[in-house]
């Protein structure tokens, strides 16, 4: 054990400050404030962000004027995940975070991938992308960071990425989890659900759950706290207030390095010493480079990718309940937004309905230099999201279960569709409903919507892109623009919501499989739906509801 994590453990109550609500905080008091103290994350429907603060800390931000309360919940809640780490080392092969049965640990996490690409050696694949700071430094407790790519390898077609990565905040419990199961869900229900089946076939879904797996073992350990990575040569005695050494991976990326970070090495937004100074930074990075077109100059802010840009890359970071987008390193208000920053917010909306978050860029926290959302809208000009899941660092399990996964599942779900055409897909209407039934031929009813925005408090951009779903169009085995059959039918009573019933041509295949789009008055497709038939439908009238 490092002789500073000794003392720290020796002086339990001691050296670490609590969890204090701050109210009422403006974008810019809370972007100073986020570079000064340990900020740990915001409830924006309550109107308070939460920091660790020692007393000290906190007289000073009252005598200034700031409203600050003890967060009694949190405080209890971090009181309970210190006793349990300290029984830690009793609960070692559990394969969970002590005090945590939902989460799996870095060994758990990297033995579930590496399960999942024996079980499916067609559709996954397990590789490394480079060396964490320890391993490179020769430490045995070293790894290397691991992606898991799924697709299906006999599909022919192109196939859009999506990047998932996780973790790269050790502390920010929940989302190796979130990235891990998603893995998991989309490898179990391929051959169950059609429409995550034909994903397999038409993107490429890339899951790197432990983007910093040295500073998530140092959790495990019972640093509970630990937020960077395991550079030891970064504040290298830690400061006894609670701050361990190492680097901000998400300060430290090469895209708008420098600003609203910190410069101090033991602050826990300290940027590293030059841009992509840490090995976890660079892996992520070239890795990005290998997977991502390249759709935009880097070397401005102003130039727009493509409309028919492809790729997301999606950040997984907590606690906001909150949807971010670039430019995250960036201040100011409406001149300082991204070129594609419209579309962006529409697709942004759409994650924002399922998973019930705020979604903007300067009027939620504040701004946050080289991150690696930014570097990945930046460098390629793919749609990049931070995802600021939950409302705690120390998720409990039972509001995981309940909502976090959940809600962060179907968002994921609505990214891996988008991922081909994401500054335009999601503006067209969603299909809400859809049933297949033999009556009379093959038979498609159901709902498509052009509603499903939301954002939050967000004011701007003030409008969404609702407008009248009219037309239908069913695809038959492919996608649209791919497939050699489709059939358009007029919607019968247009409307932002609208109801349908298609009944196809009687000489179409006994089976196949339906990609279903609707398409709004401004000429915009949606996301597609997949439903298969069977010639069960023709013998039996056997009817399939995905509801
Ligand atoms: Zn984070």
């Amino acid at each position: 054990m490092k002789r500073w994590l000794a003392a720290l453990l020796l002086l339990p109550g001691a050296v670490w400050g609590e969890p204090v609500r701050i109210h009422d905080l403006e974008t810019g008091e809370l972007a100073a404030l986020r570079e000064r103290y340990d900020f740990w994350g915001a409830d924006w429907r309550a109107g308070y962000a939460v920091f660790d603060l020692d007393a000290g800390q906190r007289s000073k931000l009252e005598r200034a004027g700031f409203r600050i309360t003890t967060d009694l919940r949190r405080a209890r809640e971090l009181a309970d995940w210190r006793r349990a780490t300290e029984q830690a080392d009793l609960q070692r092969g559990a394969g969970t975070i002590p005090g945590f049965a939902c989460y799996r640990t870095v060994d758990a996490t990297h033995a579930t991938l590496a399960d999942l690409a024996a079980a499916y050696p067609d559709r996954a694949t397990l590789s490394e992308i480079g060396d964490t700071w320890q391993a490179d430094a020769g430490a045995a407790v070293g790894d290397s960071i691991g992606v898991l790519v799924i697709r299906n390898a006999s599909s022919p077609h192109p196939k859009a990425p999506l990047v998932i990565a996780a973790a790269q905040h050790a502390r920010e419990l929940a989302t190796a989890e979130i990235a891990t199961r998603f893995a998991e869900l989309l490898l179990a229900s391929a051959d169950i659900d059609p429409d995550i089946g034909w994903l397999l076939d038409h993107r490429e879904i890339h899951i790197i759950a432990q983007a910093n797996p040295d500073g998530r073992r140092q959790v495990e350990l019972g640093a509970g706290m630990w937020r960077k990575n395991h550079n030891e040569t970064a504040c290298a005695a830690g400061n006894l207030s609670g701050t361990w050494p190492g680097i901000d991976l998400n300060r430290n990326s090469s895209f708008l390095w420098g600003s609203f970070s910190s410069s101090d090495a033991c602050s826990q937004t300290y940027r590293g010493p030059v841009p992509a100074s840490e090995p976890e930074t660079l892996a992520i990075q070239n890795y990005l480079a290998s997977v991502f077109d390249d759709q935009r100059p880097a070397s401005d802010l102003e130039s727009p990718a493509p409309a028919e840009a492809r790729g997301i890359f999606i950040s997984l970071h907590s606690f906001a309940e909150m949807v971010l987008f670039p430019w995250e390193g960036l201040g100011g208000q409406n001149e300082n937004n991204a070129p594609n920053h419209d579309a962006l917010a529409v697709l942004g909306r759409r994650f924002g309905f399922l998973n019930d978050y705020a979604v903007g860029r300067w009027q939620l926290l504040g701004p946050a230099g080289g991150t690696a959302v930014d570097f990945a809208y930046g460098e390629f000009g793919v749609a990049a999201y931070t995802f600021e899941v939950g409302t705690d660092f120390i998720q409990s399990c039972e509001s995981f279960e309940a909502a976090v996964w959940p809600d962060n599942r179907d968002a994921l779900l609505l990214a891996a569709k988008a991922a081909r055409r994401p500054y335009l897909e999601p503006a067209g209407p969603e299909i809400t409903a859809l049933q297949v039934a033999f009556s009379g031929g093959v038979r498609l009813t159901g709902t498509a919507d052009d509603t499903r925005f939301f954002r939050g408090n967000v004011t701007e951009p003030p409008d969404d892109p609702v407008s009248n779903v009219v037309e239908m169009r069913i695809a038959l085995d492919l996608p649209e623009h791919l497939a050699t059959e489709t059939w358009t039918f007029p919607v019968a009573v247009p409307g932002q919501q609208a109801d349908f019933d298609l009944l196809l041509p009687l000489d179409i295949p006994s089976e196949g499989t339906l990609f279903v789009t609707a398409v709004d008055d401004t000429g915009q497709p949606g996301l597609a739906r997949v439903v298969e038939y069977t010639d069960l439908i023709h013998a039996n009238g056997f009817e399939a509801e995905t509801p």
